[in-house]
């Protein structure tokens, strides 16, 4: 029994390489460079504003105190600024489509409105994230580049294109999934020349920190069953750990979040960014067998 699933493993680890080449899986084309686009909303950088005072500007990584409620248990507490659809929502229930739709449009609202750190000052579009509201699995990244920036939209780059690429590999399509960042707006290393490309940077822990309870409130109101962290950034905040990605990669993680209770256990693992990917294409088959150990989770069979 067990060779049989470590053949089959083999043969499927055997067949995505194969397809899967340099070619196939890094785009050759340039990326068409969007027009420098200057949101009306830029400043200069000594009216960015500055960190709300009080508020917490390291990410924290100790979180012993809190535990992921059985599925049984049912939960009464919601955090103070939780979107009102889910409030309405029964306690400790998963939300039904039409409430979750509602929760999340909701707090998209609230994102692209948001301006508690620097980021929002500097971003042309916030980006909230966008998918399956009964997605069972979930991807998220660090934060919006360049492309997402001008498109409001997450993963549309060209490592958004090599995501698609491992979604399709997972025999799923973009739409039966939800992706989304821990930062919502473009973390830029020269916020004063947003139309430089190669740009980009992680976002910061006071950044993190300030926009931490967004893709908690989303992780909650849709409820997967797998997260899977793309990249260390996501990863050490989502888990909580600072140790490096290749110690966190490997094994499914409890989900604990901050700011709201999960409705029932979701579990996090953690991958390479697809970004990483196209620089380290040799990364690809560990990338494959930690989304190899996400499909058995789901019972996926492997596209090819
Ligand atoms: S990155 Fe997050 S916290 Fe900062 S302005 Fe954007 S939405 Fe608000």
């Amino acid at each position: 029994m067990a060779q049989d699933s470590l053949r089959r493993l083999a043969s499927d680890l055997k067949n995505f390489l194969a397809a899967q080449d340099e070619d196939e899986f890094i785009l050759t084309a340039a990326p068409k460079r969007a027009a420098a686009v200057v949101s009306p909303k830029r400043q200069p950088a000594d009216s960015l504003p500055q960190m709300p005072e009080g508020e917490t500007l390291t990410v924290e990584f100790a979180r012993a105190h809190q535990r992921i409620p059985s599925a049984s248990e049912p939960q009464t507490e919601l955090p103070a600024n939780t979107p009102a659809a889910v409030q309405a929502a029964k306690p400790g229930a998963v939300m039904t489509s039409s409430q979750k739709t509602a929760a999340l449009a909701e707090l998209a609202e609230t994102i692209k409105n948001c301006t508690r750190c620097p980021l929002g000052a500097t971003r042309i579009h916030a980006v909230p994230g966008e998918g399956n509201v009964e997605a069972e699995l979930m991807f998220v990244g660090e934060g919006p580049g360049f492309d997402e920036d001008r498109q409001g939209r997450p993963f549309v780059g060209r490592a958004g294109q090599l995501l698609d690429k491992m979604i399709a590999a997972m025999g799923l399509a973009r739409e039966q999934v939800f992706i989304a960042n821990i930062a919502k707006c473009h973390p830029m290393t020269d916020p004063l020349h947003p139309e430089k490309h190669g740009n980009d940077r992680a976002p910061n822990a006071g950044e993190i920190a300030c926009c931490r309870k967004y893709i908690e409130q989303q992780i909650a109101i849709i409820c997967p069953k797998i997260v899977v962290a793309l990249g260390g950034v996501a990863a050490k905040a989502l888990i909580a750990d600072a140790k490096s990605l290749s110690a966190l990669r490997g094994k499914f993680y409890d989900l604990h979040l901050d700011s709201v209770t999960l409705p029932r256990p979701v579990q996090i693992l953690a991958t390479f960014h697809p970004a990483a990917l196209l620089r380290n294409p040799g990364w690809k088959k560990d990338a494959w067998l930690d989304l190899q150990m996400v499909m058995a989770k789901l019972g996926l069979k492997s596209a090819k």
